[in-house]
């Protein structure tokens, strides 16, 4: 297939995402933030719209079974600011909506709104990363991404239209953005805003984004942390178990006081850091596809 993968990130056995397919129609992404580990690979440029990325994407749409779930994008974001009139992820939804798939989109852009009208007919849920409420930190780790604000106001608008919503505090980096009292506090705002669903991670450094991070917050800790504590995991240098589960607890235990599904990413935890059908959040599509389906069969017993 020209345009449509299945995702398998490196073939990490700690992936515990559903099968599913990753597209990207952006390559390259405009939003800069420093911990992206798609740089390590591609290097650091804007988004640009792939190469008759439609005509393969048709092509490809044939050789897949209806239903299948398609997550739009796994290694750069489908809402970069040039798809404000670019509108290659809205002309690609509208294909999708037209070969019958499940879509699963994971942005840190508040343009997805413009899209719910799509969304609305497509069984699909979509994932809003925030990793800080800090404005000053988000500037300095996301420095064109979207504000904190603007992607809660997103969820908001997203859950207001029915469209399901969870979101990804992902990643969480030591000495950045793992006070367990801002975590807690995240996770009250993305809850309050409307998210059903939540998945964590911690940071998995990379030799360019450690350095990136480390010039950026002027603290050399944050290496040497790493480098000392780290063990190299299918290319990424993890933290030792317990201090990755001492930094997701915070937000474990607050989204399950606050009653909604939470899980982590690639950490291999076990189940209790994993309370939910799906870490990706594509469970909350099939939710959906139950409520319509509900919805009509109450039409149908109502004579409606
Ligand atoms: S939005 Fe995602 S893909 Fe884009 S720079 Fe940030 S981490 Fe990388």
């Amino acid at each position: 297939m020209r345009v449509l993968r299945v995702f398998d990130p490196w073939k990490s056995p700690l992936c515990t995402c559903p099968f599913k397919y990753s597209l990207h129609p952006y390559t390259g992404c405009s939003h800069f933030c420093l911990y992206c580990y798609a740089t390590s690979y591609i290097g650091r440029k804007p988004s640009v719209p792939k190469n008759r990325f439609l005509d393969a994407l048709k092509t490809d749409l044939l050789k897949v079974k209806q239903g299948s779930i398609i997550e739009l994008s796994t290694s750069s974001d489908p809402y970069p600011p040039i798809e404000e009139w670019v509108e290659l992820a809205r002309n690609t939804l509208t294909l999708l909506l037209e070969h019958g798939m499940r879509v699963l989109i994971t942005t840190k852009s508040y343009l997805v709104r413009r899209d719910v009208d799509i969304l609305s007919k497509t069984p699909s849920a979509v994932m809003i990363t925030i990793t800080t409420l800090n404005r000053g930190v988000s500037r300095i780790l996301e420095p064109d991404a979207p504000s904190p604000e603007d992607r809660l106001e997103a969820i908001r608008y997203l859950k207001d239209h029915g469209i399901p919503v969870g979101a990804r505090i992902d990643p969480v980096i030591p000495g950045v953005n793992d006070d367990p009292l801002e975590l807690k506090d995240l996770v009250d705002a993305i809850v309050d805003a409307g998210a059903q669903h939540i998945v964590t991670s911690t940071y998995k450094a990379r030799g360019d984004s450690l350095k990136r991070l480390s010039q950026a917050f002027k603290d050399k800790s944050l290496a040497s942390l790493y480098k000392e504590k780290g063990e190299i995991v299918h290319g990424s240098i993890y933290l030792p178990k317990n201090e990755r589960a001492r930094l997701l607890q915070p937000v474990i235990s607050r989204a399950v006081e606050r009653g909604i599904t939470v899980a982590t990413c690639r950490e291999g935890l076990g189940t209790a850091f994993f309370k939910a059908p799906s870490c990706d959040g594509s469970h909350m599509i099939a939710l959906r596809k139950k409520r319509v389906n509900s919805i009509e069969s109450a039409g149908e017993n109502s004579g409606a």
